[in-house]
């Protein structure tokens, strides 16, 4: 028998109310056998992805399943701790009395991935879910078939329906998720759903977390160390093919620098994916036709200082440089999220500026520099996601650092215990003592005015 997708909610809500996932042990139980179930089928889940987008064995493990094993082995080891409702001082004015914050799941979670990151983007969230006791339903992409399959399989085999189920499919299925009411959405994808997906939330209150894209700059200045900061920029744009959502999207580089910074990047490419890029069993390949025949149209009428080969075939695009798109070009309109990298100069900061303020609040912002100074100044006067001085994707790699956006890049955050208290209730309690009852606050009020208004101290 087929089961809906209001008959999976319902179920859901029916177990979330025996109460079984909020006792402790169940969900360490539960997450332990995720953890067995992943480790086991790890190869199974890199082949997956490979037969979705060639990403290289290498890169999947990396930012996918040992990300999500670490994630795991950090819930599994500080869950109790997390769990534990916490104590914090009383006010004077409510004493005797001991106050705590309790942490208590929202209910049903919907958890709405896209294909880029196809596994560790369903699971990361997924964990922390359920290590906060939340049933969950999860919608992997359409757009990485294979990975949504064995996502389906992986947890179906861990978890019972009513405890976490994931609904397969596009547009359509996510559009009907998104017509029920849940206690919490969790949206990763781009800024155009992502409105779609807080509208649908508001006509329920529901509340979000939406970690969507941007324009992240990479600004490169003149006192940098090039052949570092080509190496690490490299890396960080090239990885997964550039379709990663904090990859930099473009680069300014101090007008002195240009010639040298690209001739060194030139190398780095060179070095990182060989002179036959397409034979490289190093690079993915871009995820979808579309996806191509949209970066491939970027291309149309740029300078290309290097690459710019593609084949249709295989989706292929090599890594591209273009030199000094228009502002208003495709390229430089909005998020490229692929292996393209515009290069632009700049003279002075208000170049940097001029440049910058166009798009809005991006989920990442790097700078290379050696002037702290410089350093400092970027990091300040724009306000984006987060990111990194002198490297670039890397800052995803804290689990202490909160991972979001800020404006369209996003609302809220998440990795490690920043998950488990966003999909956590903080319900305060104060548990007043039943000795004492000073009884001023009653009417008819007995304390001067004079007293009254000295109150502000003892709150
Ligand atoms: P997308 O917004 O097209 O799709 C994301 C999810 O939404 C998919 O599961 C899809 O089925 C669903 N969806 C698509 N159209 C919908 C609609 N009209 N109504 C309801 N649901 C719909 O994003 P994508 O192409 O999968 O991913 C790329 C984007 O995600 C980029 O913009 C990238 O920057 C962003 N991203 C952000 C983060 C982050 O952590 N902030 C991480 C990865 C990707």
């Amino acid at each position: 028998m087929n089961t809906t997708i209001s008959e999976t909610i319902q179920g859901q809500r029916n177990f979330f109310l025996t109460q079984e996932t909020k006792d402790l042990a169940f969900r360490k139980k539960a997450l332990e056998k995720l953890r067995k179930e992943i480790i086991a089928r790890e190869d199974a889940i890199c082949d997956a992805i490979y037969a979705d987008f060639k990403k290289p064995h290498f890169e999947t493990l990396a930012t996918e399943t040992q990300f999500v094993l670490a994630e795991l082995n950090l819930v599994l080891k500080k869950l109790s701790s997390w769990a534990r409702p916490k104590s914090v001082s009383s006010s004077w004015l409510n004493f005797p009395s001991t106050d705590k914050i309790y942490k208590e799941p929202f209910g049903t979670i919907l958890i709405i991935a896209p294909w880029n990151y196809p596994f560790q983007l369903a699971l990361l969230p997924l964990v922390a879910a359920v290590a906060a006791g939340n049933t969950v339903v999860v919608k992997p992409s359409e757009a990485t078939p294979n990975t949504s399959k064995i996502i389906k399989s992986i947890l179906d085999a861990v978890f019972p329906i009513e405890h976490v189920a994931v609904i397969e499919g596009g547009v359509k299925e996510s559009q009907e998720l998104l017509k029920e009411r849940w206690d919490y959405i969790f949206f990763t994808g781009s800024t155009r759903v992502g409105q779609i997906v807080y509208e649908s939330a508001a006509k329920h209150l529901t509340p979000v977390t939406l970690e969507l894209g941007g324009k992240n700059p990479c600004i490169v200045d003149e006192s940098s160390s090039l052949d570092l900061a080509a190496k690490r920029i490299c890396w960080g744009k090239f990885l997964n093919a550039g379709q990663t959502c904090i990859a930099p999207d473009y680069i300014l580089v101090h007008k002195s620098k240009k010639e040298d910074f690209t001739a060194t990047l030139i190398k780095m490419i060179k070095v990182s994916y060989g002179e036959d890029i397409k034979k490289s069993t190093d690079y993915a390949r871009t995820v979808s036709n579309s996806h191509f025949n949209n970066l491939k149209d970027m291309l149309i009428g740029e300078d290309i200082l290097f690459g710019g080969e593609t084949d249709p075939e295989d989706n292929y695009i090599s890594p591209t440089l273009v030199n000094d798109p228009q502002l208003d070009s495709k390229l430089m309109q909005g998020e490229i999220f692929g292996p393209i990298l515009p290069i632009l100069s700049y003279e002075s900061e208000d170049d940097i500026h001029k440049v910058v303020q166009r798009y809005g609040k991006p989920l990442a912002t790097y700078v290379f520099s050696n002037n702290k100074a410089f350093q400092n100044r970027i990091i300040q006067k724009y306000s984006f996601g987060g990111g990194a001085i002198n490297d670039t994707v890397i800052q995803v790699a804290n689990k202490k650092l909160p991972f979001g956006g800020v404006g369209a890049s996003g609302i809220g955050a998440y990795h490690g215990k920043i998950s488990f208290d966003l999909f956590s209730h903080h319900k305060p309690i104060v548990n007043r003592a039943t000795w004492l009852d000073v009884p001023f606050r009653y009417p008819p009020y007995s304390l001067p005015i004079k007293f009254a208004k000295k109150l502000k101290t003892l709150l």
